[in-house]
């Protein structure tokens, strides 16, 4: 392997990303974390995260992000603010090339091992109101935000599984949840269809679109507009979850790591994708639980793979000791 090569790229600073470079750095690979230009990841633009463990009074999303990323600098994980606009994963040592950097002019940044922990996003329905009113009553989780619902009335948008299961979450604490569809059939799997047809708090307001979601600085209403007849009205609800499906952040990777249908990298072997000495942790790979748990537990299995895998390949070399606290370290020094 050519000098500088990094043992760890990570590309996403999610949960994952920082979890991977946590791991990694303290296992004493030389570790390179792409930030990306939404450094931080989703949770950045989040206010009060109740349900990650540790945290018992809550904590604001930017803040649990920045802890995340000093966790992983102060064993040595490198940070680079920049978005990766190109990979070459076809041979190693694996090849990076940081946006701006002429894509191929410039001497890519190597490495014997790549993380990918770059995410997916929520799909929207593209209304200015939805930009406007997220986060004071639109959301794209219902697994994040129904525990804020309670006792209130909801809008669900979408006709697949996922708006079956968001409609059922929220289910559990709105008084009412309204599934907005527009079509009569549904792409959902039957059982999901049925299981949310029979929960008396949903009701379907099916052939019908989302034209605008109303209020100025809070959820107040939606205005639906019937398919067939195009009449207008207005449904009162103080919360609107977008249902229609999620999109990886997986355009780097198109024809070089195997998807599924959806654009999500497959794990093949535990987090290794379909290239060996590639992987993927978090949401980027996750089609099921999209939690920031969830995700930095797949950062962290990533990243023991990535240094088993490196050690099968005989080539973890492990960087000079950083010299930072360990409690190994702590004990002998107080013996001494
Ligand atoms: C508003 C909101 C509220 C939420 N609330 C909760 C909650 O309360 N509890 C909970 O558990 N979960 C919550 N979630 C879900 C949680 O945020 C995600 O499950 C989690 O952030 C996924 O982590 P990740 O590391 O996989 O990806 P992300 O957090 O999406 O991070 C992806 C990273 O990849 C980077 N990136 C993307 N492309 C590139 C590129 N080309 N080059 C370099 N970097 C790149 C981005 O900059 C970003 O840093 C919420 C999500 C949202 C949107």
């Amino acid at each position: 392997m050519p000098e500088k090569t990094y043992d760890v790229v990570i590309i996403g600073s999610g949960p994952a990303g920082y979890t991977a470079a946590l791991y990694a750095a303290r296992a004493n690979l030389q570790t390179l974390v792409f930030q990306g230009f939404e450094s931080g990841g989703q949770l950045m633009l989040t206010s009060d995260v109740e349900n990650y463990p540790g945290y018992k009074d809550g904590v604001q999303g930017p803040e649990m992000m920045d802890e995340f990323e000093e966790q992983a600098a102060r064993f040595g994980a490198e940070m680079r603010p920049d978005n990766v606009e190109r990979v070459d994963l076809s041979g190693r040592p694996f090849r990076l090339w940081a946006e701006g950097s002429g894509a191929g002019e410039e001497e890519p940044v190597l490495a014997k091992t790549v993380v990918i922990a770059t995410g997916a996003q929520a799909k929207w329905l593209g209304l200015e109101s939805e930009e406007r009113l997220f986060g004071k009553g639109v959301s794209g989780c219902a697994t994040c935000d129904a525990f804020f619902f309670r006792g209130k009335k909801v809008a669900v948008v979408g006709g697949g599984d996922t708006a079956m299961e968001e409609a059922s979450v929220l289910a559990k604490f709105a008084d009412e949840v309204y599934l907005i569809h527009r079509r009569d059939e549904f792409r959902s799997s039957k059982i999901m269809l049925d299981r949310a047809r029979k929960n008396e708090k949903i009701t379907f307001i099916t052939d019908t679109t989302v034209e605008e979601i109303l209020g100025e600085t809070t959820v107040e209403g939606v205005r639906i507009k019937n398919a067939k007849t195009g009449e207008e009205s207005t449904l009162a609800v103080d919360g609107f979850f977008a249902a229609i499906g999620h999109a990886p952040a997986t355009s780097l990777f198109v024809d070089q790591l195997e998807m599924d249908g959806s654009g999500y990298l497959l794990q093949k072997e535990h987090t290794m994708t379909s290239v060996p000495g590639v992987f993927a942790a978090g949401d980027v790979s996750d089609t099921r639980y999209r939690q920031a748990v969830t995700a930095a537990a797949d950062g962290c299995r990533a990243a023991i793979d990535a240094e088993r895998w490196l050690e099968e390949q005989g080539e973890a070399e492990y960087a000079e000791d950083p010299g930072v606290w360990t409690a190994e370290k702590d004990v002998k020094e107080s013996v001494a």
